[in-house]
């Protein structure tokens, strides 16, 4: 794409046409080099704006796309508009998708103020999170008021996800017994909000038990810097009934004003934007490693002499970066 090309597509999206914001998308998601440049230049052309960014996390079956589709729908209710982006990474293993399913959230999909991208089908999870935060980026500059990111509870996706947005929700179901549904610590100590879902009928029960020992789980996380008194918190919500929505919601936008206020906000989006950068240039040094045939000979090379014991890996490790220099 040349110039004037790439700043009309940068002006169509920033006026909010979907269609050009699905065709920025597709240009940001192409692994072909001339299209990388013009992806660049997008980005570098469009308009800094920003959305309230919200990861939303779960195992499969608890109800995420139930969740997001009523959720959504009580905001663009208020007027707001929604995008909703999935990173599967069960789609960079296996290139079968859990989140890809089109017929999910089929009222919101049909909603002109929400806009919802499946998963891109990439082989690294790297390069899901690169695409991820470009997709952002383009939703932030056509005007989305919040992004939401829906993620599968496995793996490393749960964390790069909190490492691309302003809060990440943990959306859990009633538990059977009063185990704690073996949630991992580190999960617990980046959610922001905990979900229990479900709190309806037969289950409400269960989800109310759940939620307490959960808030009672929380309570002995260290409190950290940047959250008011009472939070991290837990809620019961109903996706189904559209039960709990409002407070989720306001419950989001008391933390999200609050660490605007005390300054929290910002020093949050430039960690992360430190963190993209260096974890680009990490991106950027393995495709060097492994794009260019004489680098990847030498590596292979090397890789043997390591395991036939010939050459220490450290040695190896700084015989091979030092042709990089
Ligand atoms: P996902 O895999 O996390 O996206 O889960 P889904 O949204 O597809 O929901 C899985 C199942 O749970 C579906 O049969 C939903 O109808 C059901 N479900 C989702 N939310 C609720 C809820 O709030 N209450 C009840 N009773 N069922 C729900």
């Amino acid at each position: 794409m040349t110039g004037p090309d790439t700043q009309t597509l940068a002006d169509r999206v920033a006026a909010g046409e979907r269609r050009a914001l699905a065709r920025a998308i597709t240009l940001v998601e192409s692994n072909r080099l001339d299209h990388r440049a013009s992806a660049t230049a997008l980005l570098d052309a469009l308009p800094d704006r920003q959305a309230l960014r919200i990861g939303l996390s779960g195992t499969p079956g608890v109800g995420k796309s139930t969740f997001i589709e009523s959720f959504g729908q009580s905001l663009t209710g208020q007027g707001m508009r929604i995008a909703v982006l999935a990173v599967d990474p069960s789609s960079a293993r296996s290139g079968g998708s859990i989140l890809g399913d089109k017929t999910r959230m089929e009222r919101l999909s049909r909603d002109p103020n929400a806009f919802i991208r499946p998963s891109p089908a990439q082989t690294q999870l790297g390069g899901v999170a690169r695409r991820t935060r470009e997709v952002i980026r383009l939703c932030e500059a056509a005007g989305y008021d919040a992004v939401m990111i829906e993620t599968v509870g496995v793996g490393q996706s749960e964390t790069m996800v909190a490492d691309m947005t302003d809060l990440f929700v943990l959306l859990l179901a009633p538990a059977g017994g009063d185990e704690l549904q073996g949630v991992k610590r580190g999960i617990m100590e980046i959610a922001d909000l905990i979900l229990v879902n479900k709190a309806d009928g037969d289950l409400k029960p269960a989800a109310a038990r759940t939620c307490a020992d959960y808030a009672g789980a929380l309570r002995l996380l260290r409190k950290r810097p940047q959250d008011p008194d009472g939070f991290p918190k837990a809620l019961t919500v109903s996706a189904l009934t559209g039960e709990g929505m409002d407070t989720a919601w306001a419950d989001m936008q008391a933390l999200t004003d609050w660490r605007r206020e005390h300054g929290h906000w910002d020093r949050r989006r430039r960690d992360q934007a430190r963190h993209w950068f260096e974890e680009e240039v990490r991106q950027g040094l393995l495709a060097r490693l492994t794009g260019d045939a004489e680098a990847k000979a030498r590596m292979q090379a090397l890789g043997e002499a390591v395991a036939r014991g010939e050459t220490a890996p450290t040695a190896a490790a700084e015989q091979m970066l030092a042709t990089l220099r």
